[in-house]
């Protein structure tokens, strides 16, 4: 093999300057506002575009369940109380 064109660390380092990751496009679920990577489904509550595509409660046991449903039930809540609140500053306008 031929002896290539002497390069300076300088060199090395500029093009070196251009290899680092970036990080991962992450969106949030239209539901529980949790981070998801683009076009997949959400690993939390299994909706993909706000349609349910599977049943994250039937693989849990009774105890799991329970306290899964609780959780997405206070989520469900929060966002309600919001409305509400909205609704009732509006009226007041
Ligand atoms: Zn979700």
């Amino acid at each position: 093999m031929s002896v290539r064109m002497r390069h300076t660390r300088a060199h090395t380092r500029n093009r070196r300057s251009h290899h680092f990751l970036k990080g991962a496009a992450v969106s949030k679920c239209q539901k529980c506002k949790k981070p998801v990577l683009p076009l997949t489904m959400c690993e939390n509550c299994g909706t993909y575009k706000g349609r349910e595509i599977v049943d994250v409660l039937k693989k849990l046991t009774k105890k799991e369940k329970k306290h899964k449903e609780r959780e997405l039930e206070a989520k469900e809540e929060v966002k309600g109380s919001k409305k509400s609140l909205d609704a009732v500053s509006l009226s007041k306008k």
